[in-house]
Parts: structure tokens; C-alpha cells; sequence
């Protein structure tokens, strides 16, 4: 399975070098099926275009809206193939089988039933699958599955089709130190394990969706991230720290291997996050389940909240409790809490959108001490101010001010030896919105 990505897929030219990639892999033997995303900045722009007419969109809507992108590339890919000789067919998520849940805009795939695309395969015809979509098994109205989303359909076929490996063409090649836009002398990794990329995807690393990532530990299917605009080599997303491809070992047999591998680098990562915002709660009265309250109604308004801080002062008795959560869900959240400030009493209520996350990931964090000192004192000497820490075992993150993230990524990068001295990174499009 191979899935292209909307940078590479940005008008004609860029469809029609994609055909030709496909057809040599089919030439090259392959039984292909492929995945594609909208063509450049479309999502976005269809977006934008439905906050034009309606502040507040249905989520049915929307959803319907925003897959008409991803049709629009499978179709223009498909005539592109026909082009070259070859016969392919154009589904969309629900043609292909894709069911999820009925959550619009974050729907989780629940099942996949390729009948169609097998049929087609056989066939002789190269299958093409709208990604980032599917339908709702209860309501059967067509879903979107999040931001990003194409990375996890694709996985999600490899491992309903049995395929041997899923390749994620993007506009870089492969997934690097750190991300190459803001760092170019960040390193391609060449391995990187399920549950370090999870993090990495967790922290922002855009590069794969987080679920894609799920998918792929979940079935054991090895990943192969790469530049659809080069020939190279990319990074293997893999369970066994071993060869890249080997898609057979044992789950046990890899995370022994992982743990075995004492060559590996303590610090495999930087990823930033500039899609947050916080809310603070000041002058909480200092009362047993006053926290429960606020983070229960929180919940209940589907928000997923990701940093907490609280602190009490000595001398009011009060407390404040800081949170992290997505920007866009910024609004609901302030409703749902001006609604239930005088039940708990608390003083006031403060958003801020001005900040960013940065995170440095590495499965050595666990047996080496002082790598968050170390973090600290990178930041501290850029003269960037912490905000707020969570740590995990193989991760450490700190909100910053917005206008310090991409010096706070420079100079960590820099500070754990990531930088690369004789090769810069190479962004090849995309405008990286
Ligand atoms: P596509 O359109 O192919 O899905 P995306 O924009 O979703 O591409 O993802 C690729 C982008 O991810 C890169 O252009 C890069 O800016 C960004 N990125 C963020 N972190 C990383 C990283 N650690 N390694 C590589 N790319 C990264
Ligand atoms: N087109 C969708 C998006 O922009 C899905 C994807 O690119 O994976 O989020
Ligand atoms: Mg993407």
C-alpha cells in the first residue's frame, strides 16, 4: 500500500509524477494499492471556506464537505494512470469498505471489508482510495478520521489487504530529528520504534498521524516513511530495532531486542506542537473535588486535555489549575467553565493561545539520568521561560511562549548533539500549513 500526501499530489504536474511512481512499481511486479490525500492546502481551504458561511458548521457537513477533496485526487489520479497504459479505479473511504464510529471530524476506524479493492486487484486494475474518510456503521454518514488523517487509512488497508509493508510518500525524506522546516540540519533517522514515533506523533510530529501509528503496533506493520520526490531510502517504522522491512519477528522478540540495543542513541527526538492553548482557573477554593468538577465537565464537552498544573497559595487558600487542550476546542471549554464558576466559586478565567509545546523523545531516557536538567538548561540558556512540564517515561515536554518555540527546538536539537554537520535536510514542497 502506498499513500501520497497532499504536497505531493499539489496540482498536474505533481498527479501525474505520482502515476508514473505507481506504475513503476506495478512494473516492478507489485501488487499496488494506493492511498491518496487532497491535493495541497484543499482541506484547509475548504475549511475556511465553511467557517465563511456558517461560524458553526454541522459536523456532518463538514465532514461531507471536506472529503470532496480527497475525491478529487483519486479520480485525477486514476485518469493519470489510465494515461500511462495502466487501468485503475477510484474508491472512496466507503467504497473501499473504511466503517467507523459516528464521531464527525474524529471518527475511529471500528472495521475495514476491502471486497471491492481485492476485486479489483484481481482484477488487474490499480486500486485508488480516497483516504482521510469513511462511513458511520450506525448513522451511514460519511465521516472524517481527524487531521492528517490519510496516514491511518492507509495503514488500516495494509493490515485488512495482509499487505507486506505500507510506504508513506511525503514532502521530506523520512522522519528526522527534529522537524526539517524549522531545524534543517536535522537528521534523517533510519529506524525508529512504534512507541518512540508515538510519542513523536503525540508531541506533534505531523509527519504521521498518531493513529496511523496505533494501527501499525497494533497489526505489526511496518511503516516506511520516504520522499515521493526522491529515490532514497526513508525511515522504517518498525517494532524491531533490527532490520528495517522485517515485518515477521514476534512482538516479544523486537521489545527485547529494543531493550538489548545499547548502542542506540539516548535522544531520538524534538517535536513541536503549536496547535495548544491553556486555560487557567484562578482562585479555586481549596475544597475536596473541586478539580473533579472542573476536569469531569471538561470531559463531558469531549475535550481532550493533555498538560495540568495546579498550585495553592499559602496565604488565600485558593488554587489555580492550568491546562493544555487543543486551540480549536478553546471556545467550547470557556463556555463549559463560565457555566459552572459560581457552583464551584473560583475568581476568574484566563485562555491563552500564545504558546507552544516543545517535547524530546527517546526510549534511553529511561535508564540515563538527568536528561531533564540537561532539557532545562538548553531552554534556560536561550533565555526561554518554562511554563508548564509533563513528563512520560521516554518523553519530556514543556509549554512555552509561541514567539520562543522554534529557538527552544534550535537550540535543544542542538544541546542533545541532533545537528547534523555535513548534510542539510531537504524540503521538497508542500507550504506547510
Ligand atoms: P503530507 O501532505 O505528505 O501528509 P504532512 O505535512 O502531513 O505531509 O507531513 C510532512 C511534514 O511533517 C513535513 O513537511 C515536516 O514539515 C513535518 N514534520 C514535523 N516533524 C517532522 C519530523 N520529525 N520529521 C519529518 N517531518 C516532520
Ligand atoms: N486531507 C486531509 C488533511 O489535510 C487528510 C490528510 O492529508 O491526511 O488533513
Ligand atoms: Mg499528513
Amino acid at each position: 500500500v502506498q499513500k501520497y500526501g497532499g504536497s505531493s499530489l499539489a496540482d498536474a504536474n505533481g498527479i501525474k509524477r505520482v502515476a508514473q511512481r505507481i506504475v513503476a512499481t506495478r512494473k516492478a511486479g507489485h501488487g499496488v494499492v494506493v492511498v491518496v490525500s487532497a491535493m495541497g492546502d484543499t482541506t484547509d481551504e475548504l475549511h475556511d471556506l465553511a467557517l465563511e458561511v456558517s461560524p458553526l458548521p454541522s459536523g456532518r457537513e463538514l465532514d461531507m464537505l471536506l472529503t470532496a477533496g480527497e475525491r478529487i485526487s483519486m479520480a485525477l489520479v486514476a485518469m493519470a494512470i489510465g494515461n500511462l497504459g495502466f487501468e485503475a479505479r477510484s474508491f472512496t473511504g466507503s467504497q473501499a469498505g473504511v466503517i467507523t464510529d459516528s464521531s464527525h471530524g474524529r471518527a475511529r476506524i471500528i472495521d475495514v471489508t476491502p471486497g471491492r479493492i481485492s476485486s479489483a486487484l484481481a482484477d488487474g486494475a490499480i486500486p485508488i482510495v480516497a483516504g482521510f474518510q469513511g462511513v458511520s456503521q450506525d448513522s451511514k454518514d460519511i465521516t472524517t478520521l481527524g487531521r492528517g488523517g490519510s496516514d491511518t487509512t492507509a495503514v488500516a488497508l495494509a493490515a485488512a489487504l495482509g499487505a507486506q509493508t505500507c510506504e508513506i510518500y511525503t514532502d521530506v525524506d523520512g522522519i528526522f530529528t527534529a522537524d526539517p522546516r524549522i531545524v534543517p540540519t536535522a537528521k534523517r533517522i533510519p529506524r525508529i520504534s512504534y512507541e518512540e514515533m508515538l510519542e513523536m506523533a503525540a508531541c506533534g510530529a505531523k509527519v504521521l498521524h498518531l493513529r496511523c501509528v496505533e494501527y501499525a503496533r497494533h497489526y505489526s506493520m511496518p511503516i516506511h516513511v520516504r520522499s515521493s520526490y526522491s529515490s532514497r531510502e526513508g525511515t522504517w517504522v518498525t517494532q524491531a530495532s533490527i532490520a528495517g522491512g522485517s515485518g515477521g519477528s514476534s512482538p516479544q522478540a523486537s521489545t527485547d531486542a529494543e531493550e538489548n540495543a545499547v548502542d542506540q542513541p539516548i535522544i531520538t527526538g524534538v517535536a513541536h506542537d503549536r496547535s495548544e492553548a491553556t486555560i487557567t482557573v484562578s482562585g479555586i477554593p481549596d475544597k475536596v473535588g473541586a478539580a473533579a468538577k472542573i476536569f469531569r465537565m471538561i470531559a463531558g464537552a469531549s475535550i481532550n486535555i493533555d498538560m495540568i498544573v495546579q498550585s495553592t497559595s499559602r496565604t488565600t487558600g485558593r488554587a489555580d489549575i492550568s491546562f493544555t487542550l487543543p486551540r480549536q476546542d478553546g471556545q467550547a471549554a470557556m463556555t463549559t467553565l463560565r457555566g459552572i464558576q459560581d457552583e464551584i466559586g473560583f475568581e476568574s478565567l484566563v485562555f491563552d493561545d500564545r504558546i507552544g509545546k516543545i517535547s524530546l523523545i527517546g526510549a534511553g531516557m529511561r535508564s540515563h539520568p538527568g536528561v531533564s536538567a540537561d532539557f532545562f538548561g538548553a531552554l534556560a540558556d536561550s533565555g526561554i521561560n518554562i511554563r508548564m512540564i509533563s513528563t512520560s517515561e521516554i518523553r519530556i515536554s514543556a509549554v512555552v511562549d509561541a514567539a520562543d518555540l522554534d529557538s527552544a527546538v534550535t537550540s535543544t536539537h542542538r544541546a542533545f548533539g541532533l545537528d547534523d554537520g555535513s548534510t542539510e535536510a531537504v524540503v521538497y514542497g508542500g507550504t506547510g500549513r
